[in-house]
């Protein structure tokens, strides 16, 4: 197959994207129109949790398309019923609605706040709708999740804003503490910023945050769109530091690479009443279905130690990697890890490591002086040192 930049014209210009076309995959590696194969560590932006097109997720497609696509969001169906179960049996949450996109579930977790918030009114009887987030974070390109992003910029772009996100400091708690009135309805953060950077929050951190939010009856809520599904090593990075959120979002992971997502809510904050909330593909049987194959291969034994396993194991061949070359360091939990390069050459890296040969490497650099790793979970020792070779042998020819 040739690359033809009249074909590609058709697609509105949104991004700059090097003049590839990806045809196949297969685990931790994609193959582009020329044959040439790459070792891949974006896994669709951090959600092929099971790598490219694994059996189990080709199984469940085949046998629910041949079974029942859509009976409609006004009826149950079997999948979304045992993916709830699931999630609800494995977390602290008893409710659950899915959506099809992190910023679809995101929307809704700000709405299922602020309509608790009007149930739940301030002792001066003022209606409480403001959610605190952090300078940084990125909750998704809704407007609404635009406006609780913290991404530089995004306060001007698409101007109005949504109102009613104040923005506090990660890590710090007496920045959330400051911006809280009589207003505020919740607090709402991911586990780690991914987009930001990899920055995690830290236990006491998130512990604290809980302890605030309880003794001023604030909603706690995770975005766990990134962070969710095994990737930190837990099946949900809340766990991480033993507390118990009220609401929590899912995406990316959690379809393996499909498009689905999940808003969870413990019992007595479900207070959506009918006409609040729905969607036309929301729990579809055939991305539910998805679903319900990765959440059980997530939770075969082993396989969450095998997640943590590897992570301490790419966090050792990062700092080797740092006192070969010296770079500044690396952070993150599990297989969500970042590794900080010390000067801005991250988009160089990028270039130059997916133009290599006979084998590209595809990474992601969110910032020039980072590169963010975000393999499959299922990835290999052998493919990680693979990945740090290739690396190496990038920053050498840099370097040089
Ligand atoms: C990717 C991401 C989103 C947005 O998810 P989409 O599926 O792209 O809408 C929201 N929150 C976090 C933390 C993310 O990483």
């Amino acid at each position: 197959m040739e690359f033809k930049q009249s074909a590609v014209d058709h697609l509105m210009f949104i991004t700059n994207r090097p003049p590839l076309i990806f045809v196949e995959g297969k685990g931790m590696f994609m193959t582009d129109h020329a044959g040439k194969q790459y070792l891949d560590f974006l896994q669709g932006w951090a959600v092929n949790a099971l790598g490219h097109a694994p059996q189990c997720i080709a199984d469940a497609l085949v046998a629910q398309a041949g079974k029942l696509i859509n009976p409609s969001p006004a009826f149950y169906n079997v999948p979304s019923i045992e993916l709830a179960t699931l999630l609800t049996d494995n977390s602290t949450f008893d409710r659950v609605f899915f959506a099809s996109s992190g910023a679809e579930a995101n929307e809704g977790a700000i709405k299922l706040a602020r309509k608790w918030g009007r149930m739940n009114p301030a002792a001066d009887g003022s209606h409480r709708y403001e959610i605190i987030t952090f300078d940084h974070s990125f909750h998704g390109r809704t407007l609404a999740t635009m406006s609780a992003s913290g991404k530089p910029g995004w306060d001007t772009l698409f101007a109005p804003q949504v109102p009613g996100f104040p923005k506090a400091d990660l890590n710090d708690i007496a920045s959330v503490e400051h911006l809280i009135t009589p207003t505020t309805v919740a607090v709402m953060l991911e586990p780690v910023q991914g987009e930001g950077g990899v920055i995690p929050a830290t236990r006491e951190f998130m512990q604290a945050l809980r302890r605030l939010t309880k003794e001023r009856n604030l909603l706690l809520i995770v975005d766990e769109v990134q962070t969710g599904c095994g990737r930190c090593g837990e099946l949900f990075a809340y766990q991480l530091s033993g507390i118990e959120p009220d609401i929590m979002t899912l995406g990316k992971g959690i379809g393996g690479g499909v498009p689905l997502a999940a808003l969870l809510a413990k019992e007595a904050i479900a207070c959506f009443e009918p006409g609040d909330q729905g969607g036309t593909y929301n729990g579809n049987p055939l991305m539910t279905a998805v679903g319900c194959a990765v959440i059980k291969e997530l939770l075969k034994p082993g396989f969450l130690p095998s997640v943590l396993e590897k992570g301490e194991y790419l966090r050792a061949a990062s700092l080797k990697l740092c006192a070969k070359h010296g770079l500044k360091g690396e952070r993150g939990e599990g297989l969500l890890r970042a590794l900080e390069l010390g000067r801005d050459i991250g988009p160089q890296i990028v270039n130059a490591a997916r133009d290599m040969g006979p084998v590209g490497l595809l990474l992601n650099s969110p910032r020039p002086d980072l590169l963010r790793f975000m393999p499959a979970l299922t990835i290999t020792h052998a493919e990680i040192d693979q990945m740090i070779a290739m690396l190496s042998s990038v920053i050498s020819s840099l370097d040089a």
